[in-house]
């Protein structure tokens, strides 16, 4: 039987994000009343909520969301748990700690990393986040996608600063994935991933809404 856990954030007005960023408004422009149909404007920057990075975001001459092939954004995945690692300072993955899913992930994986930090929605200075060997070890095994639930895989880098983890992994072609939820809910430790991105001309990033399907291998 098949199991389909929604794992993207709620966009709404306001909603928390980088302070760096507007926010999100979401505005009624027509109603039934009035105009006979309900209509909304959306605002929102590319980086919100649970959304995919192109290379471009990060990389010069990068790929944009609409020069990726769509094949990146469903496959098989993997879920690598790591749920305390939340809410802490520089609590990074280190490669020693990804030593137990070495032999475990394939060619075109999509992996789906738990720090717990999605427990903690509105925390953006403190999360679970990669180091840069685990980044390069996940470049080396040629995976197809890095999905997280930190708002950022790299933690706290200074405004005009490159990002490390960001640069290793969009910078080999892997799209990345931020802002998953509801990771408790993934039983099985494979599943059939889907996150596919709205398809905006040019864009460096943008919203999706990605699920887990359990039960599903190809
Ligand atoms: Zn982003």
């Amino acid at each position: 039987m098949l199991r389909i856990i929604d794992l993207s954030i709620l966009i709404q007005t306001n909603m928390p994000n980088f302070s760096v960023l507007p926010k999100v408004k979401i505005n009624k422009i027509r109603s039934i009343e009035k105009e006979g149909d309900e209509v909304r404007t959306i605002f929102m920057p590319s980086h919100v909520g649970t959304h995919i990075d192109a290379p471009s975001h990060q990389v010069a001459g990068g790929a944009r969301i609409d020069e990726l092939p769509i094949e990146k954004f469903l496959g098989n995945a993997i879920i690598l748990n790591y749920p305390n690692k939340n809410n802490c300072d520089n609590t990074l993955i280190s490669l020693k700690e990804l030593e137990r899913y070495k032999n475990k992930i394939n060619e075109n994986d999509i992996i789906v990393i738990n720090t717990g930090s999605y427990k903690n929605p509105g925390s953006f200075d403190k999360f679970g986040y990669i180091s840069q060997e685990a980044a390069k070890f996940f470049v080396d095994k040629k995976i197809s996608l890095l999905a997280v639930d930190s708002p950022s895989v790299d933690l706290n880098v200074p405004e005009g600063k490159k990002m490390p983890v960001h640069q290793i992994i969009l910078g080999a072609g892997i799209p990345i994935i931020e802002g998953l939820t509801n990771l408790d809910k993934i039983k099985e430790e494979r599943f059939f991933f889907i996150g596919l991105p709205i398809n905006i001309k040019d864009s460096d990033a943008v919203p999706c809404r990605a699920i887990a399907i359990e039960g599903l291998t190809i």
